[in-house]
């Protein structure tokens, strides 16, 4: 792996110049010192990292690409964006966006009625509000709501009981503004990837030919046609390859088509969903997406046109609800590494015996002489003799130091066969890579902060932040801090990760974990009990860089009140107990205590320094 594949994901959005990999803008600030400027402000554990420069870039790159693609063909259509709101709610990247966004009317797509009131509340003027997702009478007497507010909003259907329902609504709002509504359509084309299900026949949204023919003469008779708009179909997320996205655009067109010359006057738009994909590979062998924004954006583009010229019928807007797209980039956890496990195979922690069973003799004897030629001999030699000394100690014969000395001894022979042997690509010792690798311990929790790992093992580029003129031994897995064997991204020869040999003792060690700025936040989980780590922005210009922003972890009481537990009763408790243990001296107690509320004041990730 080439700089941990920096060319095939960062989009020049990092660098690695000397030993550190940069933020590639302005000043360009190493992630180190950015870090290092936050431990100064004593700040412990894992840290996201939030740059609002590359939320700018994403939504700069998609507006110039279909910009420039409607010049090129001169198409007669809009161009409108909406951010859907499920792939990241948190205020602290909401709202800068839609302080960019304003240059672009940028608006907001929202799937539950609490995504609809951060909507209704933050969205900038002229900019329109779409709803997804399954709706109730309550979330469309909202929509209703917004629509009276002087807000553009547009409801989109997902089944004929949501029209069914619109339509009550409506008669008790005559003479206001109604909401513009849209029609979710269930194609037969559907996506590929992780993320397929959302299209399709068989997919969980949308209606089929039929209910799509029935809502239109539902709303015409109801005097609401007027107020349809839009068609919406969204195949699903992460779509790496461009031909399905053509296969269900061209469905789409036609669909578009047939409905305007059906009666549908005032359809002008399609909403093709959201679904651009990001890379997020760290090696070219399984390099993810087959197409370029520029491609994605001309083909869009292209194939509505020549469907609107077939079917005389006047050129769509188009709407596009890119999530992942426009978040991923812009989040990036740093974490600590705290320990390296395996270190203890060192020949430093041989404790030989002046007598040693002869076997393990043996076993040293192999060590010091495998060669190139003999290395495959020793190397099986070597499992024997462990095997044969584990049953030994079983049966009580050698002790632990031997057992011990054992295997420390067959993982040294292993490390040198395939040193020795390196060049032959040997089925075999490809396997025994994987089970000496080193194991990086990291103050961070899977389950929190990349929770698609644990549920889709979808991978996310990992790297180093310092040490980057130094070669990387050491193939790595790394382990998050939970105690649940899922917290752990192995070593995979597919996707093979090297990381430093580095001596925690004398100097800190960081993992940045990139791409992270997509749905992983909201889905993070509080397994053990570790909570989101603790946040910053970060915004650079030439002179430097500003952090603002800062949100600590939650403290340790916080997390157990959020569990509804009584904090106050747990808090008096313990108090209660130091004060009348006959193991603290009264002097003592006050001492005690402080450390305790100390300690329950702080957020529950390791603190590798005090
Ligand atoms: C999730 C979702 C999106 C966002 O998809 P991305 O792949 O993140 O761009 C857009 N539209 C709808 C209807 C969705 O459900």
């Amino acid at each position: 792996m080439q700089k941990y594949g920096l060319d095939i994901w960062a989009d020049d959005n990092f660098i690695i110049e000397g030993d550190k990999v940069k933020v590639n803008y302005a000043s360009k600030p190493s992630l180190l010192e950015i870090v290092d400027n936050l431990r100064s402000q004593d700040i412990r554990g894992p840290m996201l990292l939030r740059f609002p420069h590359l939320i700018h870039k994403q939504l700069d790159l998609m507006h110039h690409h279909f910009h420039r693609a409607f010049e090129e063909l001169s198409y007669r259509g809009s161009f409108q964006a909406v951010f859907p709101l499920k792939v990241n709610q948190s205020p602290l990247f909401v709202k800068p966006l839609l302080e960019y966004g304003k240059r672009y009317h940028y608006g907001l797509e929202a799937g539950s009625k609490a995504e609809l009131l951060i909507a209704m509340s933050h969205i900038n003027s002229n900019s329109p509000i779409l709803v997804n997702g399954f709706k109730d009478r309550e979330l469309i007497k909202l929509a209703f709501l917004s629509a009276k507010m002087g807000q553009d909003i547009t409801l989109t259907i997902e089944g004929l009981n949501e029209l069914d329902s619109i339509i009550e609504v409506a008669k008790t709002n005559q003479g206001a503004p109604l909401p513009k509504i849209g029609l979710r359509i269930r194609l037969h084309s559907s996506g590929v990837g992780l993320w397929a299900k959302s299209g399709g026949i068989n997919s969980k949204f949308g209606l089929t030919s039929t209910e799509i023919l029935e809502a239109v003469n539902l709303m015409k008779k109801h005097g609401l046609i007027e107020q349809f708009s839009m068609i919406h179909f969204h195949i699903g997320s992460q779509i790496t390859q461009i031909a399905p996205i053509k296969k269900a655009l061209r469905e789409a067109g036609n669909i578009y088509s047939d409905l305007i010359k059906l009666g549908a006057l005032n359809l002008s738009t399609i909403n093709l969903g959201g679904g651009l994909a990001v890379e997020y590979s760290q090696n070219s062998s399984i390099h993810q997406i087959n197409y370029s924004l520029k491609e994605y954006a001309n083909d869009i583009v292209f194939m509505l046109q020549s469907i609107a010229k077939a079917k005389s019928v006047q050129e769509p807007n188009i709407t596009i609800e890119s999530g992942r797209f426009i978040a991923a980039s812009h989040a990036v956890l740093v974490a600590p590494v705290v320990e390296l496990f395996s270190q203890d195979y060192t020949k430093r922690s041989l404790k030989l015996k002046e007598k040693n069973p002869p076997l393990v003799d043996e076993l040293y004897e192999l060590y010091q002489d495998i060669n190139r030629e003999n290395a495959r001999e020793f190397l099986h030699d070597s499992f024997d003799h462990l095997n044969s000394l584990l049953t030994l100690f079983d049966l009580g014969y050698i002790d632990l130091v031997d057992r011990s000395n054992s295997e420390i001894l067959v993982h040294l022979i292993m490390k040198k066969s395939i040193k020795l042997l390196k060049d032959q690509n040997l089925e075999e010792l490809l396997k025994l890579k994987q089970h000496i690798q080193e194991k990086y311990l990291v103050n961070f929790s899977i389950f929190q902060s990349m929770a698609d790992f644990w549920g889709l093992k979808q991978r996310f580029p990992i790297m180093p932040i310092s040490k980057l003129s130094h070669k990387p031994t050491h193939s790595a897995n790394i382990w998050d801090i939970t105690c649940d064997s899922d917290g752990e991204i192995d070593f995979s020869e597919d996707n093979p990760l090297y990381l430093h040999d580095v001596d925690l003792e004398s100097e800190e060690y960081f993992l940045a974990f990139f791409l992270i700025g997509a749905y992983q936040e909201v889905l993070g989980m509080k397994h053990n009990l570790f909570t989101k780590p603790t946040e910053a922005t970060i915004e650079i210009d030439e002179k430097g860089y500003q952090i603002s922003n800062i949100t600590p972890s939650d403290s340790i009481l916080e997390i157990l009140d959020d569990l509804d537990y009584d904090v106050k009763e747990i808090e008096e408790k313990l108090i209660q107990y130091i004060e009348n243990s006959d193991y603290i001296h009264k002097d003592e107690v006050e001492d005690h205590i402080d450390i305790l509320k100390h300690l329950m004041s702080e957020n529950g990730y390791l603190k590798t320094i005090d």
